[in-house]
């Protein structure tokens, strides 16, 4: 890549809003993803390969599970763990996304629905990186609306036999354990989650391949025929569709602050860009009032973005937070994100549209970013209800 390198985007002493602690936590997650991921996701990218080798020195930086306590976890505040994923995200939202799904989609339901046998076997191991989960709700058939699943549970003896298809899983293929949710037909077909590892009979998991976006993650599609796990495998503090809303939540949390470490990679990459690139009368095309319409309209989306994310953060640390308020961050900040990207990929001009730049990878990434946990659409429902009492799904 030509010279440019990240220096951080702050326009109005945002830093002055974050501890001193905060301000070490984000530190080390950009030195890290500077001097690790930042050389070689271009080339993962291509060859749509999840960099396995990164997954050791995460944990060891304690990145997964980072605001869970005990069992080895970091005990960091919501506002340090948002600020790991921001750090994550600038460098790639696919990676972002690997800690996301290990840390809030599946170390999290442990955490907060499993017995202590199941925290002890899985907590410790995840921590470390050792044992990877992957977090099985959306169904070929059902991805908005969750309640419909089809995938079911069946108490036969001291097991339950489950039954279905999930697809668009995160890490299904290089998981260890899959937090699966089922209907149980015992319980009038309540929903449940199962902690189901992966080499149980009757447990397949196939990749999908063709993804324009995401390609340093890996997506499975999941099949489960006849799986028998012991009944000791269901997550026993688990019950209603309100429990992978729950996790949702957690992970739409991270993804608000890793959208803004997207938009932010782009618009300093296209800030250095513009001044670097000289077009009519040998002039940097930054000394043009149309980019720099660009560069303001993102700088101040971007810096919006921020204080809304803190804001939310630090109504989550002292446990205030309530769900409409991560679907507003999460909305605003992946919409602003992927238009940041386009407005930086067009100041890039062609060389906008080649991996010599993070731009166009940012700009597909985010196009999943947009669709998962919640579209952008359904948090706009979400939000509607918030403020009218009306429900309009
Ligand atoms: C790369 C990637 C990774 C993923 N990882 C996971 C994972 O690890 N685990 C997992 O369980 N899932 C995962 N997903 C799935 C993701 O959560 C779903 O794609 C998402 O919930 C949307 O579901 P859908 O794709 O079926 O779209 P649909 O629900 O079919 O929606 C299609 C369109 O219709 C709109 N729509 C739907 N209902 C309404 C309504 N009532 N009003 C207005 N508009 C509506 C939507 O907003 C959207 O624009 C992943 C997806 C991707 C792309």
């Amino acid at each position: 890549m030509p010279a440019i390198k990240f220096r951080g985007v702050d326009f109005i002493g945002f830093d002055a809003l974050l501890n001193d602690d905060e301000r070490l936590v984000r530190d080390t997650a950009r030195k890290f993803i500077e001097d690790n991921l930042v050389p070689i996701i271009e080339e993962c990218n291509r060859a749509g390969r999840f960099p396995r080798e990164l997954v050791k020195p995460m944990a060891d930086l304690g990145f997964f599970g980072a605001s869970l306590n005990g069992y080895g976890c970091a005990g960091m505040s919501n506002v340090e763990y948002g600020l790991v994923t921001q750090e994550l995200e600038r460098g790639d939202s696919g990676v972002r996304s690997f800690v996301s799904v290990q840390s809030a989609l599946v170390m999290y339901p442990i955490y907060a629905f499993g017995s202590d046998e199941q925290k002890n076997t899985w907590l410790p191991a995840m921590q470390k990186g050792e044992k990877l989960g992957c977090f099985g709700l959306t169904e070929p058939d059902l991805g908005s609306n969750p309640g419909g699943m089809r995938t079911r549970a069946k108490k036969v003896g001291k097991e339950y036999v489950l039954n279905g298809e999930k697809m668009w899983i995160t890490s299904g293929s290089i998981a260890d354990v899959a937090v699966i949710w089922a209907k149980v037909e015992d319980e009038e077909d309540r929903v449940r989650g199962f902690l189901v590892e992966t080499d149980r009979p009757g447990f397949k998991a196939d990749d999908i391949h063709g993804k324009w976006s995401l390609r340093a993650s890996v997506t499975s599609g999941l099949s489960l025929q006849d799986v028998r796990v012991p009944e000791s495998n269901l997550l026993p503090g688990s019950g209603g569709l309100k429990s992978p809303l729950m996790c949702l939540n957690q992970a739409r949390y991270g993804i608000s602050w890793g959208a803004v470490g997207a938009a932010m990679a782009c618009y300093d990459c296209a800030l250095q860009y513009s001044l670097l690139r000289k077009q009519f009368r040998d002039q940097p095309i930054a000394s043009h009032q149309l980019v720099q319409e660009k560069l303001a309209w993102m700088i101040n989306e971007i810096t919006k973005a921020q204080l809304l994310v803190l804001q939310v953060g630090r109504l989550k640390d002292a446990g205030k937070v309530q769900h409409q308020h991560i679907s507003m961050a999460k909305r605003n900040n992946v919409w602003m994100a992927l238009e940041c990207a386009r407005l930086s990929r067009d100041i890039l001009g062609a060389n906008g549209v080649a991996d010599d730049y993070p731009i166009m990878r940012h700009l597909m990434n985010l196009e999943s970013v947009k669709t998962y946990e919640g579209t952008h659409d359904i948090h706009t429902l979400i939000i509607g209800a918030s403020v009218t009492g009306i429900d309009a799904f």
